[in-house]
């Protein structure tokens, strides 16, 4: 069945006054850390706000760069008394600074404040031992993110992140989170295989959950396993990635088919041949050795817009193509790079439509 209100979101992240890649961008996402954690801050991410037309905006709360600050070696902090604050080797936030923010910024969604899980544990028993830690604040985060959401604003759709490894740790993850009011959850992708992203959306669905928010990824398959889940399961299916940005600070040009990146850089090997048939506005006929010559910022601001452009339209090509699995997989099966990922997302789209009509 599809739900009249069914919706596919394409967030664009990592977007500044002076990198925007359209004057029209259908969703923004903004975070905390870097958005809402001076003065100046906020009054520059309001002044991209005023210079887009958009339709959806969304906060992230900072937990990604909470991940990276842990990463990096910074001191983090949770420190109700102290502002919120991001950089020079430090970071403290806490879910009250998420909806003060979220009161300022007035999104459609807001994600409460979580502590990623490391994904460099590759380990079982590391991977246990991260889960353990971080669950238990990653729990009482997230009851205080609804109880800042609740008091300061509760208009806003609340989604709380999901930080566990695998799908058995989500019964002992949901228990924590009994009596937390939410309208939507959001999980990390990075490089999940599919079929278990397939697997954790529909045990969300069986939870009776119906708005979800993938994290951090612009794969052409993710794309199409969000939409057809916008289309057949949820109601509302959003999907946020940097990839247009950082893709083009590397002189990369995500291919339009595909959206797997070629290496643009004056000394790239990459086997992409001479002619470049990509209909964007901004490519404008230039061949590969063109843009590849261009001067460095000329180039980098070519590449974002024609990045952020490809990655939008496959967005509305997989929402178009997933009336069915068989149009899906024929739209998929010309364009994707990645044949085996392909069947592996339509096997497990498969069984978990099969099991939506058992249930
Ligand atoms: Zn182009």
């Amino acid at each position: 069945m599809v739900s009249k209100t069914s919706k596919l979101v394409n967030f664009n992240a990592g977007t500044d006054k002076r990198n925007k890649p359209s004057d029209q961008i259908e969703a923004i996402l903004f975070n905390v850390a870097e958005h809402g954690s001076s003065d100046r801050r906020i009054e520059n991410a309001l002044q991209l706000v005023q210079s887009i037309k958009y339709d959806h905006m969304g906060l992230d709360s900072g937990g990604y760069q909470i991940l990276k600050a842990e990463q990096k070696g910074w001191a983090i902090s949770f420190d109700n008394e102290r502002p919120a604050f991001h950089g020079k080797g430090a970071i403290n936030l806490v879910p009250r600074h998420v909806m003060e923010t979220a009161a300022i910024f007035e999104p459609d969604m807001v994600i409460g404040l979580d502590h990623p899980l490391n994904p460099k544990i590759k380990t079982p028993l590391g991977k246990r031992i991260e889960f353990i830690n971080k669950s238990v604040r990653n729990i009482s985060l997230a009851h205080e993110s609804a109880k800042w959401h609740q008091k300061l604003c509760p208009h806003i759709r609340l989604f709380i992140p999901i930080q566990c490894y695998e799908l058995e740790q989500l019964d002992l993850y949901f228990n924590g989170l009994r009596g937390v009011k939410f309208d939507g959850v959001s999980i990390p992708i990075r490089n999940m295989p599919v079929g278990k992203i397939v697997a954790f959306l529909h045990s969300f669905y069986q939870r009776g959950i119906r708005c979800v928010h993938l994290l951090g990824t612009s794969r052409l398959t993710i794309i199409a396993l969000g939409a057809y889940m916008a289309r057949h399961l949820f109601e509302w299916v959003s999907i946020d990635s940097t990839t247009w940005n950082t893709a083009a600070i590397y002189s990369g040009f995500i291919n339009p088919k595909d959206l797997v990146r070629i290496d643009l850089r004056p000394n790239g090997r990459g086997n992409h041949g001479h002619f470049n048939d990509c209909t964007c506005p901004y490519c404008n006929g230039l061949t590969f050795p063109q843009v590849k010559g261009l001067p460095l910022s000329e180039k980098r601001t070519l590449l974002r817009k024609h990045n952020w452009w490809v990655i939008d339209a496959a967005f509305k090509d997989m929402y178009e193509a997933s009336t069915s699995l068989a149009n899906l997989e024929c739209s998929l099966k010309s364009r994707a790079k990645n044949q085996r990922e392909v069947d592996e997302l339509l096997n497990a789209l498969s069984s978990a439509v099969t099991m939506k009509a058992a249930a």
